[in-house]
């Protein structure tokens, strides 16, 4: 059944169940386009060789969303108007223009309306270049970037461990489709909330921050799915949504550019030599030009000199202050008084200084 025949049906249904008129019509035809989206979706899968399900059916629970296509909504100061429904007190974000769908969701008990809006895309011929950035991403430092500014990993989740573990447990002592069990679930679902919500404000934070002050950034090309095989830092690496935050800047910044992390943490970001070293070392210190700085400061300083080289733009080797070369293995954490040496040595390529992150 295409979706035109379901639509088709439509108005038959309505002459079988006469609660159906209650509701909009475009609300109702938008059913028959999400179903023909998802048949066609896991259709394609199949295609593709995917392993897919079969669709099933919904029930009351389980629906949790609406929309309205192109008519049947006005938004008036801080009112929502739906056909049929009424007009809704709303909190508004922001002014829309040009609205073109509005969905109402459910999360948790609050209701939401997302507003789909058609916009111009800025034109990307006016591209500057004058100041890049290279950002390297970690699960200690969420971000060390080539100006030597580190922000530090919020860890979310980890954070959250143990009450997430109290929840859980919670939950599972209950009695399956007691009323005492839906509370449970629902004290559950608000704790993955506010994490959510914690670390999407975190993540929109950093993102501005590097898009307000930068033209040019580069990131290392991640693979998730490559990363997410250690499972032993699976959890952390996923926590930290390096993948989330690279959307975020790209459709945020001016340009950002990924490239090759290849030997990024190995190689002197001075000299270029190769100076092997394991994960547990957080020091890099070149034994050809006594360069000694942190490791993922010399990492963020390669993902610039990589980027520009890519993109055939001057590349400017960066002076960082060397210190007397150490022979000692450096562990962990043990150094850290002496990385502090090297802090603020890096300055910006167009020398001025960067602003500091409380500026937010
Ligand atoms: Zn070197």
């Amino acid at each position: 059944m295409s979706e035109y025949d379901m639509n088709y049906a439509l108005t038959e249904l309505k002459e079988q169940h006469p609660w159906l008129r209650n509701y909009y019509a475009k609300m109702l035809q938008m059913v028959a386009k999400q179903v023909a989206a998802a048949r066609k979706a896991t259709s394609s899968l199949k295609r593709n060789g995917c392993k897919t399900g079969r669709l099933s059916y919904r029930y009351n629970d389980d629906f949790h969303a609406f929309a309205y296509n192109q008519k049947g909504f006005k938004i008036e100061e801080n009112r929502l108007v739906l056909a049929k429904i009424g007009r809704i007190k709303i909190i508004l974000h922001r002014k829309p223009i040009n609205i073109k769908q509005v969905t109402i969701c459910r999360k948790n008990g609050k209701w939401y309306a997302v507003v789909g809006c058609e916009i111009l895309r800025r034109s990307c011929s006016t591209i500057v270049y004058k100041k890049p950035v290279g950002i390297d991403v970690g699960i200690t430092k969420f971000a060390h970037d080539s100006d030597n500014h580190v922000v530090e990993n919020p860890q979310f989740s980890t954070r959250m461990s143990r009450p997430l573990k109290r929840a859980h447990r919670r939950l599972s002592r209950k009695k399956l489709g007691s009323n005492n069990r839906k509370k449970a679930r629902r004290m559950l679902a608000r704790l993955y909330e506010r994490i959510n919500n914690k670390r999407s404000d975190f993540l929109h934070k950093t993102s501005a921050y590097y898009c307000r002050n930068y033209d040019l950034i580069f990131l290392e090309r991640l693979r998730m799915a490559n990363l997410t095989k250690n499972h032993k830092l699976a959890h952390k690496i996923l926590d930290a949504s390096w993948y989330t935050f690279k959307i975020m800047c790209q459709y945020k910044a001016n340009r950002v550019v990924e490239v090759d992390p290849a030997y990024s943490s190995l190689d002197c970001s001075r000299c270029g030599h190769r100076v092997p070293k394991s994960l547990a070392v957080r020091i890099h210190s070149c034994p050809k030009c006594g360069a000694l700085l942190d490791r993922d400061y010399n990492s963020a300083i390669n993902h610039l000199q990589n980027g520009l080289t890519l993109l055939q733009l001057p590349v400017e080797r960066r002076e960082v202050t060397p210190v007397e070369p150490q022979s000692k293995v450096i562990e962990t954490g043990t150094l850290y008084g002496d990385m502090q040496l090297t802090r603020g040595t890096g300055a910006s390529l167009s020398g001025k200084p960067v602003p500091s992150p409380r500026a937010w």
